[in-house]
This record gives C-alpha cells, structure tokens and sequence, in this order.
C-alpha cells in the first residue's frame, strides 16, 4: 500500500494532476503545520558540535554560507571522525581523500574531488566558489589551488585509521562488502536571520573505495543543493545511488512542485527503491531538506539515519523515517 501511495505522489508529479496532487497536501500540510520561526541549522548524523557552532555563527547574526563553512570544519578537524577530513579511513590503497561543496543563497557554487592532504576542503570549495570562474576543482590541481590560496599540507591519516585500513587489507574482502556500513558524511543546511538559505557538504567518502573514486557528496545536486527561493536538499550514504537520481536537486525541485520537505525527501529515496529493487536493502541512503519556509524533511532507505537539528535556540538529535520498516 506505502508503495502505492508513493507511486501516486511519483506520478503525479509528472502528470498534470500530479502537480495539483502536491498542491492540495502541501496546503493541507501548511493548514496543519505552524509556521516555523527562521533560522534553522540541520546536519546529518549526530552531529551536535557541527550544528552549534553554525547555529552560533546564525545567532551572532552571521550569514548561512558562514554558517555551514563553519559547521563542516568541526568534524573535518576531528580525528575521531572516521568519515569526514582528517582521521577518515582511507581508499583501497591507503589514501585519504577527501570530496566537499558548498552553495550560497545566491545560486553560488564550489566543489572539490580526490583531495589529498588538506584539513579543510570544504573551505577550499569555497575558495574555489569565490576565487575562480569554475564550480569543480580534482586532485592535484585542487590540491596545487589550495596551497596557492594558504592552506597547509598536512597528513591526513591517523594511526587508529591506518590500523583499521591495515585490518581491513588483511581480510581481503571484495570491495563493498565491509564498506557500505560506513558513512557518516556530514551535509549541512542552513537558514540564516535574513531567510537565506546555503549548504554544504563534506566527507572521505566511502571507506576504502577503489582509489579514484569519487561519491555524490561532492558532485552538486547530487550530495548537496540549494535554491533560495526554493530550499535546500543534502544526502549521505552509498553516493552512488545519490548520484544515479541527482538526489538533492531531485528535491529541491519536488519542493518547487508544491511537495514538503518530508514529502520530497521520500519521493526521492522511492526514485531509489524503484530503479534498484532488489539492491535497495542492501544499503543505507539518507535525505534531508528544508524548505524557504524553514519546515523539514529527513528520510532513510533503512533503520538509523539520524539528523542534528537546531532551532529555536534548542539542539536534538533526532530518528529519521525510513522506507525498509520492519
Ligand atoms: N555519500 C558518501 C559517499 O558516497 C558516503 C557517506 O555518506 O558516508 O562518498
């Protein structure tokens, strides 16, 4: 029956009658929702310190794009974060490299791919954002770019992590049979005093990827996207089914269409479990939006995706919904 009903809102996003579908529930939705008061700052995974200092930053009267900058650098700094900047476990050959974004309310954006030895890429993204005429900056020439702009070389893998990699090797498993488990990218969304929204996203991606590898965090509308007039989207989980659905641009538009956050945030996990039927629960995908109207959305293909959410001065963390109930 669930996948009926979803099928309908699917649908009728694309037929006219579709439109009006997600027309009636969200003003049904806005008839039974209150308003909700901006700012808000909302991150995946439990990633309380995150979203105290972006929500610190907001507080101060400081713009969402600082905002989530400063967010993502908490646990890109953290070496007991095995997922994101320094301390993340490595690829398949023992190196640590790093994909983030970052989009402004003004339709901005930066990104960098297969970074190596920097802390803090998603500041390089943004330096990329606002210092050069393109969006995408890979490998060497995004490391070279960084280091022209001030950052450090720095050794990004710690021994705890080099243990956990050299355990792993020794298994000799196929790849993605001990990897799909992890994943704790952090995506970050942000609405600041003025209304503005911005997001970012950051993560080493999945654990010992085939070296080369790059996943959906750093690739915009796939691992983040924003629209100011519209809302923003951020996912986490197996990046390559992410990417194969442009997820976060997937949702902001269903949210243009009329859909709420939650709504379109299951709308795209369905776009998941519809092309990959018999794949799906085999691995965990997680959305999160917000909408200009500061409402949210969070949803997981299975059991465990959580989210920080901060707002109204108060900080939680809170269990998403999920396709694969038991
Ligand atoms: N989405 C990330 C990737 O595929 C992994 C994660 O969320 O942990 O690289």
């Amino acid at each position: 029956m669930k996948i009926k009903r979803r099928k309908f809102l699917r649908n009728s996003v694309v037929t006219g009658t579709g439109m009006l579908g997600y027309h009636n529930l969200s003003a049904k939705s806005r008839l039974l929702e209150q308003p909700v008061p901006h700012p808000i700052v909302m991150a995946t995974w439990d990633n309380s310190p995150a979203v105290d200092t972006a929500w610190k930053v907001i507080a101060a009267g400081g713009n969402a794009l600082d905002a989530v900058e400063a967010g993502a650098r908490v646990p890109e700094k953290d070496p007991l974060d095995k997922s994101v900047g320094y301390g993340g476990l490595p690829d398949e050959s023992g190196v640590v490299t790093l994909d983030a974004c970052i989009m402004d309310h003004q339709g901005n954006a930066g990104s960098v791919t297969f970074l190596q030895h920097i802390m803090h890429p998603i500041s390089v993204a943004r330096k990329v954002m606002e210092e050069t005429p393109h969006v995408m900056l890979s490998g060497q020439g995004a490391l070279d770019f960084a280091l022209e702009q001030g950052f450090r070389k720095e050794k990004l893998l710690t021994e705890d992590s080099k243990k956990a990699w050299e355990a792993w090797s020794k298994q000799k498993k196929p790849f993605g049979e001990t990897n799909f488990e992890n994943h704790d990218t952090i995506g970050i969304l942000a609405i600041d005093k003025q209304g503005n929204i911005a997001g970012a996203c950051t993560t080493s991606g999945m654990a010992y990827k085939k070296h080369g590898r790059v996943g959906d965090s750093p690739i915009i509308g796939a691992g983040m996207y924003v629209d100011n007039e519209v809302g923003g989207a951020c996912a986490t989980g197996v990046g390559e089914y992410v990417m194969k659905t442009l997820g976060s641009f997937l949702i902001v538009e269903l949210m243009r269409q009329g859909a709420s956050p939650q709504q379109a945030c299951e709308e795209a996990i369905e776009r998941i479990v519809t092309r990959h039927p018999r794949r799906f629960k085999d691995f965990q995908v997680g959305y999160l939006a917000i909408n200009k109207q500061g409402q949210k959305g969070a949803y997981g293909t299975e059991k465990g995706f959580e989210y920080t959410l901060s707002q109204n001065g108060s900080l939680r963390l809170n269990p998403a919904d999920y396709f694969l109930k038991k």
